[in-house]
């Protein structure tokens, strides 16, 4: 698969080069030349395929000539160790994304682009070290993706005194090949120091140095994949079992509860192509689905569903893309006003092309927290606040008419013991993952430094 500059369709690199500099040395983000079908025996068996060769088939046309069958294989199995349930809540599916190790969506990423970046470096004997700068949860998950992968080191920034006591644990508790730098500023002050650092001249003489950004095609691609998995599930009117960390209270699995879960899985075998809400922030989730349906999984439709930071839902009304300040809110991983992945989703698609397949839609932090209630009251389950705007958004668009055929699907992007400040007061105490207990329990070990950059040069000369 050749891969081309979002800003220059005449920049072509293969599927390493974009993975290994993450952004095209015009600025621009790397986008495959053209989007491959599933064979028909693959498009047509997505809703009883298991998760990994669903990805073995997904991942496979975009890297092929560069990673062999066998060696994408291993890849798969030993990123995606945990799988992406499709459960029924209410009158409607959720295919849950939090059960790797960080509890977010963000897992499936970081853990397939650890996995292939020390693939596509293998016979070099400089280690690379990544460096990555976080407001809190990439570097989470980021730092979990390539914990114990070989011939890669990955240092943190994060702003110190400024991420959550649990985040502080899952960037800087791990040890071994992650190391993390609490700096003295804030987030903007951690991305101005990796910045400077992957620019000097004499830092990248003396080692291999890279980032590991959320523009990166690596971390994008493998997000199709559930896509893919959801809508053939959905498609063919299949659930999985509950997961084991399946936010669900004892009152969902009450008989009456069960029963109508059960008859909803009856009228749910419509076989008609789904639609999906997609809880968005930096449209990196969303571009991923946009792939997949593409490839040829059975969506409709999808469903922006945003906070107040609405650019792209504005940008879907009115055709014009108007970039702006971001906001904070409480669903604060979607806090994005000018999302970068919209230069993505433009390369391949026109205002009309997009408007025909996205309905934009957006939620306040009020609504937010009533769905969090509401939908723990009626059903039992527990959404986090990114997910909760993903549920209130469908809401949003069947009382206004936009939703016809067909089921609808959400995506939830986030464990909502992982915002727990926020979901318990207004639904008590959600079930804790075993991931999140056992990451509460490391210590933190961080270095501390000024926001200088060479305070960050000075510890980078002093580790290699
Ligand atoms: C990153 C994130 C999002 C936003 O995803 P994008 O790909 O940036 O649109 C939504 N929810 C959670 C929990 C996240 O961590």
């Amino acid at each position: 698969m050749h891969y081309y500059s979002t800003r220059n369709k005449n920049d072509i690199v293969n599927f390493a080069a974009a993975a290994l500099t993450g952004l095209a040395p015009d600025g621009g983000l790397f986008v495959p030349e053209n989007i491959p079908l599933y064979p028909a025996g693959v498009k047509s068996s997505l809703g009883s395929m298991n998760f990994n060769d669903i990805a073995f088939e997904t991942i496979k046309p975009y890297v092929q000539g560069e990673i062999p069958d066998g060696s994408l294989s291993d890849i798969v199995e030993s990123a995606f160790t945990f799988t992406a349930p499709l459960i029924a809540v209410k009158d409607r599916y959720i295919c849950e994304l939090f059960h790797g190790p960080t509890a977010a969506f963000k897992d499936f990423g970081a853990r397939f682009m650890a996995r292939a970046f020390s693939y596509l470096r293998r016979g070099e004997d400089r280690p690379l070290r990544i460096l990555v700068a976080t407001s809190g949860d990439t570097g989470g998950a980021v730092a979990d993706g390539f914990f114990e992968v070989e011939g890669i080191f990955v240092t943190v920034l994060y702003p110190k005194g400024r991420v959550t006591p649990l985040q502080e644990r899952q960037i800087a508790g791990l040890g071994k090949n992650i190391s993390a730098l609490a700096v003295e500023g804030s987030f903007d002050d951690c991305q101005r120091l990796v910045k400077a650092a992957l620019a000097d001249e004499g830092l990248k003489k003396r080692m291999s140095l890279s980032s590991a950004n959320s523009i990166n095609i690596s971390r994008l691609i493998p997000q199709a994949v559930y896509y893919s998995a959801a809508a053939g599930r959905a498609f063919a009117g299949i659930t999985d079992p509950d997961g084991e960390a399946t936010p669900r209270t004892s009152l969902a699995a009450s008989p009456f509860e069960f029963a109508k879960t059960e008859g909803l899985r009856q009228t749910r075998k419509s076989r008609l192509p789904v639609t999906l809400c997609v809880p968005s922030g930096n449209f990196g989730n969303l571009t991923a689905g946009l792939y997949a349906m593409r490839m040829g999984a059975p969506v409709s439709r999808f469903i922006a569903a945003t906070n107040i930071n609405k650019t792209v839902p504005d940008y879907l009304d009115s055709g014009e893309y108007l970039a702006r300040n971001s906001q904070a809110t409480i669903s604060n991983a979607m806090d994005v006003g000018a999302p970068s992945n919209f230069e993505r989703m433009s390369a391949h698609f026109s205002w009309d092309s997009m408007r025909n397949i996205i309905s934009g839609v957006s939620v306040s932090d009020d609504e937010t927290r009533e769905t969090i209630k509401r939908i723990h009251e009626q059903a039992g389950y527990f959404l986090d606040p990114h997910s909760a705007v993903g549920w209130k958004g469908v809401d949003k668009l069947i009382d206004a008419g936009k939703i016809q055929e067909g089921a609808v699907g959400i995506l939830c992007t986030a464990h909502p013991a992982k915002f727990s400040e926020t979901v318990e007061p207004l639904a008590g105490p959600a079930p804790v993952p075993d991931t999140l207990l056992r990451a509460m329990e490391r210590n933190v070990n961080s270095k501390t430094i000024p926001a200088e950059v060479s305070a960050l040069t000075e510890y980078l000369n002093e580790i290699n």
